[in-house]
């Protein structure tokens, strides 16, 4: 027993090396966190990779004072929980100075003048804001626009409770409801609601809203002036030399940066530009195949490390409650499988990843999840699969002198691997489809893809549908595979 006991040390020991390993990182290393839906100032681009004007500012900024960045994506909200937890160094997301965030986060000089606007659908009656009193409104959660339709907010316009506000994670999903005639108008900053304008051209429009002016800083943890200084002092440096200027031309100066696709009235040619808009343009096809190889080498790794732990778990359990006895392990492997059991697997992979792994080293975050989330169902499989075995067996195999672990070994486990088998097969199923969650921890898997190419091309239904049908292919690969396993033991049974 002694053996099992330190297994369980080793594998906490492993967990623990990983997470500071990956945390440890370079002092030169600045950890910047930003959410990449909010363009021109943050977006990820064709390669999957951070772009946009803030990416390109924060990076010059770093260059300057010798920082190199390490970019960390996360949903807006999140961004100031995080620099206050210490996860991230510096928040750059297009993110408005305001007094309620100084408490808690300090600010550079500011690098952009903002306000905010009212994105309509063509032909709508409203012209300001106050008209959205009592009206249906979409927002992006936690900013600036949120504030301002929400009666009783910091800065709140409306005023009418039964004004409903819908709140999402990103600009584009709150264009989304509207372009879908769910809300009567979205309420986000100006210079993105131009940019989703031109993407949807004819369809919404933008209008300004008469407010108060705002600004955007780079924001850092409160009273880390060090850092501070650097960034400021790194900001006039790019203003003197003029590539601020540059960047501004480059992002908000006339060139048409947009890509808008082709279309036709012809509704299969409208169909198949959808396609090449989707696909080729906006290289949908790389990126979900690289999100289809995040998936796979997830759930691989969690299938391995799952069984290698069920296993384990569940015979250190049954050996205590045969025996009578419970030991240090078993007590162990009892709660650890009522935990995970008892708890939703994405509760536990933001553990992992926010509180175990301080938002770093995602992919190895999510490995470990899902591995051990699926060790605990393993377990149960592989103990009801022994318990289905008749206990004549091992009353026989005892009679003839075996001990417990020689029965289990020469007896029952032979036979209870049939009936195991199946229900593993079911419970791997079962673990890629659950890692479709890790897009919460802002890995790029299958889904995530999926929903990126919603963000940059306004349309549902193609990349959620290819989504699906390449889950069922892999998972009709996989079914498949083990039919033919099943079969071959099954083969054996006969002779
Ligand atoms: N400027 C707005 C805010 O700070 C929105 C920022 C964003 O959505 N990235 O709340």
């Amino acid at each position: 027993m002694k053996k099992r006991t330190s297994a369980f040390a080793l594998l906490l020991g492993v967990i623990l090396t990983l997470a500071s390993c990956s945390g440890g990182g370079e002092a030169k290393v600045l950890r910047v966190g930003t959410n990449p839906e909010f363009p021109p100032f943050e977006y990820i681009d064709n390669d999957g990779q951070v772009a946009g004007f803030d990416a390109d500012l924060i990076e010059a900024v770093a260059a300057k004072k010798g920082y190199t960045v390490s970019w960390a994506n996360m949903e807006f909200k999140s961004l100031i929980g995080s620099l206050e937890s210490g996860g991230i160094d510096v928040a750059i997301a297009g993110m408005t100075i305001t007094e309620t965030r100084k408490a808690s986060v300090d600010f550079t000089e500011p690098y952009y003048d903002a306000s905010q606007a009212l994105v309509l659908p063509v032909g709508s009656p409203i012209t300001t804001i106050d008209e959205l009193n009592g009206k249906k409104i979409a927002v992006q959660e936690g900013t600036t626009g949120d504030l301002m339709v929400t009666p009783g907010g910091e800065g709140a316009i409306l005023t009418d409770p039964a004004t409903a506000v819908s709140r999402y994670k990103k600009g584009v999903d709150a264009i989304l409801t509207l372009l879908n005639g769910a809300v009567d108008a979205v309420v986000i900053d100006a210079t993105p609601a131009a940019e989703f304008v031109k993407a949807n051209q004819g369809k919404i429009f933008a209008s300004p809203v008469a407010g108060e002016p705002e600004q955007y800083g780079i924001a850092v943890g409160k009273g880390n002036s060090a850092l501070l200084a650097d960034l400021n002092d790194g900001l006039n440096q790019i203003r003197l030399d003029g590539t601020y200027d540059k960047l501004y031309n480059q992002y908000f100066g006339t060139g048409e940066t947009t890509v808008v696709r082709r279309t036709s009235t012809n509704p299969f040619m409208d169909f198949i530009y959808q396609l090449e808009f989707i696909f080729v343009t906006n290289n949908g096809a790389y990126l979900m195949l690289q999100g289809l190889g995040v998936t796979l080498l997830i759930s691989f790794f969690a299938i391995l490390l799952g069984t290698g732990l069920g296993f384990p778990t569940a015979t250190v359990r049954m050996a205590a409650r045969v025996k009578g006895k419970k030991t240090l392990g078993s007590v162990l492997a009892d709660i650890y499988v009522d935990v995970i059991r008892g708890t939703p697997t994405v509760v536990q992979l933001l553990i992992m990843y926010m509180v175990i792994f301080n938002s770093r080293a995602g992919t190895i975050a999510a490995i470990l999840t899902f591995g051990i989330n699926s060790g605990a169902y393993v377990s149960e499989i592989v103990r009801s699969g022994i318990q289905a075995v008749d206990k004549g067996q091992t009353e026989a195999g005892r009679s003839l002198g075996f001990t417990y672990n020689e029965t289990m070994r020469y007896i029952v486990m032979p036979q209870a691997v049939k009936n195991i088998l199946p229900a593993l097969g079911n419970e791997f199923i079962t673990l890629i489809k659950e890692t479709s969650i890790v897009g919460y921890v802002a890995i790029m898997d299958l889904t995530k893809a999926g929903d990126f190419l919603i963000s940059r091309t306004y349309n549902a239904f193609i990349p959620l549908i290819t989504v699906a049908i390449v889950y069922y292919l892999l998972i009709k690969v996989l079914t498949t595979l083990l039919g033919l396993f099943e079969r071959r033991l099954n083969r054996s049974d006969n002779r």
